[in-house]
């Protein structure tokens, strides 16, 4: 994370920028690496991850908010600690997962932290971050998944309470079952009360004078957890999908966490996805430029037809409507912008330059003299 490139940089847009300038500048540059133009060119290939990722951030208002304030830290799951204190109270839904300093601050709001009021009273389970990678297909079209981690449960040997089956943990004669004890010192400046973990129960204000074998006394234990997660057509990368429940279960009655999945969708290698709306770049040949015709283009359904009109010029985008993906939570269909690009022959048969260079004389274009061969036998 830490040699990322800065956003903006990559796009080489000032930070003032609009979003329309954001999106020309996506455009120009997703054209620039696009991986038709460079095929197994492994440095364009990153350019143009860098590209998609950069425009995935600055062209949404949120995200682009947040990377304005913390910069990559707002996207870093390494940068907050995933499982911070008390996180799994925030309802949000917010897609990033890491909050850089934040999670002390959650801490304090959620009542996460070390000296809870009561250690034994219900506590919410924590919610699991997890993320999932599927292809560009599975996310146009939506898809249904298996996810598979590992998520703290109550013991079921002996119910939650950390004590052998059969024994049950006494309540702490050092702070009364409280988990803190409060101590008052003199100092300098008066009478000063601080209040700390008990050390006699490890602040669980309980003592377990034989624990349960399963957990080590923990009363909790971590388990595979197996999920199926339905992923809705048109989801984006970097959007996160909440499965209410599937995080880490309460202890002592309390609720269990939410399982929260952030889909990363892998580039396509043909198609460039700006929202709802699909990019391509097609090549055609240059007599179709010159006399109009018929293309096959390529779309996430079948073939489709695309008429080109006579006289198109190379870098023409042609729009055609509903050929791109389905948006989330709605029946509408996004566009597929085809970009053509007019095709030069590198090399002609003796038979084609001529017609060529007849061409060009028809044209009343005086260059065909300076380009024709001038050793006989060069082109064959
Ligand atoms: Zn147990
Ligand atoms: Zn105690």
């Amino acid at each position: 994370m830490a040699d990322k490139r800065d956003y903006y940089e990559v796009l080489e847009v000032p930070k003032t920028a609009s979003d329309e300038e954001i999106k020309s500048a996506f455009r120009k540059k997703a054209k620039q690496y696009h991986p038709d133009l460079h095929p197994d060119d492994k440095d364009a290939e990153a350019k143009f991850k860098e590209v998609n990722e950069a425009y995935e951030v600055l062209s949404n208002p949120d995200k682009r908010s947040k990377y304005d304030q913390f910069g990559h830290a707002a996207f870093d799951p390494a940068a907050g600690g995933s499982y911070s204190g008390g996180f799994s109270g925030f309802g949000g839904g917010s897609p990033f997962s890491g909050f850089g300093g934040f999670g002390d601050i959650f801490g304090d709001f959620f009542g996460g932290g070390s000296t809870r009021a009561n250690p034994n009273g219900p506590q919410r389970g924590e919610s699991i971050r997890q993320s999932m990678t599927i292809s560009f297909e599975e996310a146009a079209f939506g898809c249904k998944k298996d996810v598979q981690y590992r998520r703290e449960i109550n013991c079921k040997e002996c119910g939650g309470t950390g004590a052998a089956p059969g024994s049950q943990p006494q309540t702490c004669p050092t702070c009364g079952g409280r988990g803190s004890v409060t101590r008052v010192q003199n100092t300098i400046l008066g009478a000063m009360q601080t209040t700390v973990p008990c050390s006699a129960c490890g602040g669980t204000g309980k003592i377990i004078k034989e624990p349960c074998k399963a957990c080590n006394g923990n009363g909790r234990t971590r388990t595979y957890q197996k999920l199926e997660v339905n992923i809705p057509a048109g989801i984006d990368d970097g959007q996160t999908i909440r499965k209410s429940g599937g995080g880490d279960e309460g202890a002592h009655g309390g609720p269990a966490g939410d399982l929260l999945l952030t889909i990363r969708v892998k580039p396509h290698k043909r198609f460039v996805r700006d929202g709802a709306d699909i990019h391509q770049n097609i090549e055609i040949p240059v007599t179709t430029a010159m006399l109009g015709g018929t293309i096959n283009v390529p779309t996430l359904e079948n073939d489709a037809k695309l008429t080109i009109p006579e006289g198109t010029p190379s870098q023409k985008t042609f729009r055609m409507k509903g050929a791109g993906i389905k948006k989330l939570n709605s029946q509408e269909k996004g566009d597929m912008y085809v970009n053509v690009t007019v095709g030069i022959p590198k090399k002609l048969t003796e038979k084609e330059r001529e017609l060529v260079v007849k061409l060009a004389e028809e044209m009343g274009d005086g260059g065909a003299q300076k380009t024709k061969p001038k050793k006989k036998g060069l082109f064959k």
